[in-house]
């Protein structure tokens, strides 16, 4: 569903990302670790057309979205459109405040709605079926209590369980997760690493930036390690976690036995 080939990124020419390239399966999750610094935040910035690579090719379906080689289009409607393709869950949840937890979670949706040409005519039904898929997804998310509350009435652990189902409310191909409990209390992350552990279940395509080792290795089907802008080992979560062949992912790894 994704291949990302040759990327790489320098800030005020310092190389973040050095020739970064990997492919994920339809119904994938593969998860990124790496130390603080390595680039794995900048790679999904720019998966996510948050950032412009300096070179390489991102293809999803087989649709090139981004090839460096070629002129760049700054037409901000064909950027969000490829933006679609990608949902992101962000560490510090990035909802809006003056918002409830269900109109968080419609509003992206209801705006795409009213670009749609028949709109007028059936704004209601439209809504309504924004509303309904809404709902569905806050109580996938264990909140069907606590759709009417703003942000700042939610623990963190709820905040981040509205943001995934505002990311997943647009429908995404790869859903992608940057250190996603990094910002929570330890109680707390528990219940946002159970809901994506069930989104895996239910063969979602996603990458996952986590610093948490155990769910990294239990939950992905594939795993990269990266260092210093550059992907130095990936594979099988039992293989890369219990018997890397680089020596870097060995001394990695061992700070967390
Ligand atoms: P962490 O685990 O701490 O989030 P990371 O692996 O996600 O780290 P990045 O956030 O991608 O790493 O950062 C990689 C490097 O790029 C860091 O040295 C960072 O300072 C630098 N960097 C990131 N964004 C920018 C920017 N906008 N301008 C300049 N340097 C940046």
């Amino acid at each position: 569903i994704l291949e990302v080939e040759h990327i790489s990124k320098s800030f005020n020419k310092t190389p973040v990302l050095k020739d970064v390239g990997f492919n994920l399966e339809k119904g994938q999750a593969v998860s990124i670790i790496g130390s603080s610094g390595s680039g794995k935040t900048t790679l999904l910035r720019c998966l996510n057309f948050l950032e412009h690579p300096d070179n390489g090719i991102i293809r999803v379906n087989g649709e090139t979205l981004f090839d460096a080689s070629v002129p760049a289009t700054t037409q901000e409607s064909v950027i969000r459109k490829k933006r679609l393709h990608f949902g992101l869950v962000f560490q510090n949840f990035n909802l809006f405040p003056q918002y409830t937890a269900l109109e968080n979670v419609m509003l992206a949706k209801k705006l795409l709605a009213t670009e749609q040409p028949d709109f007028k005519e059936r704004k209601r039904e439209i809504l309504t079926a924004i509303e309904v898929q809404a709902k569905v997804l806050l109580t996938q998310m264990g909140l069907d209590n606590r759709m009417d509350n703003y942000p700042h009435q939610l623990s963190g652990g709820q905040c981040q369980r509205v943001a995934i189902a505002r990311a997943l409310a647009l429908q995404p191909d790869i859903l992608c997760f940057d250190e996603p409990t990094s910002a929570l209390d330890p109680e707390l992350t528990g219940e946002v690493l159970k809901v994506i552990r069930e989104l895996a279940d239910q063969n979602t395509t996603m990458i996952i930036v986590t610093h948490e080792m155990a769910f990294a290795r239990d939950v992905a089907d594939h795993v990269i390690f990266m260092d210093d802008g550059r992907i130095v080992e990936q594979g099988d979560p039992r293989q890369v976690f219990e018997n890397p062949s680089e020596e870097r992912t060995k001394q990695f790894l061992s700070r967390f036995h």
